[in-house]
């Protein structure tokens, strides 16, 4: 098999995973969390978006937390802009990195802003200027690529058009977020392998919700194309509002578990890691859906030979 030596994992339990849960964390215990992942390793971590407090109120302290955090230079802390207002926000409150985001699908895009992804990417300008004006760097994602509700697939050609649309902003940091849970493992490798030799300049990330078992067979296609860096939650927190049962990501310690077993480094402490999820699910007072949460790890058995 054809893989990494090394991949890197960004953590988004705090934005994708929170936004979707009834319980809302206080200040303090996502800064414990966000503390609990760079202890553990992790050099990624999405903190949380500047939506709009009344529309997302699991993420209305979003400041709050990017103001209580003692910065490591080797880490990267971004968060999801939707405008012009979060990026005010990202300023002023010390977050270096924000991510844009559009969806790869037409008709979505036609039914809720009236304009098409490309035309919504352009509209980011105001929003990527104001960002490196004051020294932050962009990301842009693409939701659905591989498969939205409204269309079923969409083109590569499609997406290669969204692509084209970032890079004339100057945005070369890209990630493809499987929202609805649609991708499959050959069409992964298929529209990676074509999107880096069509855009090598780009670093690409993966995002991929579990919602239909596939979640870590997408990683592992992603990493034969030659990705090396991929969204994951921790305990597979979270879900997505507007694709019926929709879970959370990928489980971040289900990944970090298979690279140890395959050899591959990803610079996360296992057992740290698992003690995150445990730790969230406390907070949250509930279960979450990771496999190594349940069933504990390979080496675990052996112990208790
Ligand atoms: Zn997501």
């Amino acid at each position: 098999m054809k893989l990494p030596e090394k991949i890197t994992l960004c953590e988004v339990g705090l934005r994708d995973g929170l936004q979707n849960e009834s319980k809302i964390l206080t200040v303090e215990e996502k800064v414990e969390i966000l503390n609990m992942l760079v202890d553990a390793g992790f050099k990624v971590i999405e903190v949380g978006s500047f939506a709009h407090p009344k529309a997302v109120p699991q993420m209305a302290t979003t400041d709050e937390v990017f103001k209580r955090i003692d910065m490591k230079d080797d880490v990267e802390y971004r968060a999801l802009v939707f405008n012009l207002k979060g990026v005010e926000r990202a300023v002023k409150c010390g977050c270096r990195k924000v991510k844009l985001n559009v969806s790869a699908s037409k008709a979505h895009n036609l039914a809720n802003v009236n304009m098409t992804p490309e035309e919504s990417v352009a509209k980011f300008k105001d929003c990527v200027d104001l960002a490196k004006a004051n020294g932050l760097e962009v990301s842009g994602s693409i939701s659905m690529p591989f498969g939205s509700p409204w269309e079923y697939k969409i083109p590569v050609d499609d997406v290669k058009s969204i692509v084209n649309a970032y890079l004339t902003l100057g945005v070369k940091e890209i990630s493809l977020s499987d929202a609805s849970g649609m991708a499959v493992p050959n069409q992964v490798y298929d529209m990676c392998t074509e999107l880096k030799r069509t855009f090598p300049e780009v670093k690409w990330i993966l995002h991929f919700h579990d919602t239909r078992g596939l979640g870590i067979a997408n990683i592992l296609a992603g990493m034969q194309a030659g990705i090396t860096w991929f969204d994951s939650s921790f305990g597979g927190l979270g879900g997505c509002p507007f694709v019926p049962g929709a879970t959370g990501n990928v489980v971040t310690e289900d990944i970090v578990h298979m690279c140890d077993e395959m050899g591959i480094e990803t610079g996360i402490d296992l057992d740290k890691s698992i003690s995150i999820a445990r730790t969230v699910e406390r907070l949250l007072g509930k279960k979450l859906p990771g496999y190594i949460l349940r069933a504990g790890k390979n080496s675990d058995l052996l112990k208790n030979k």
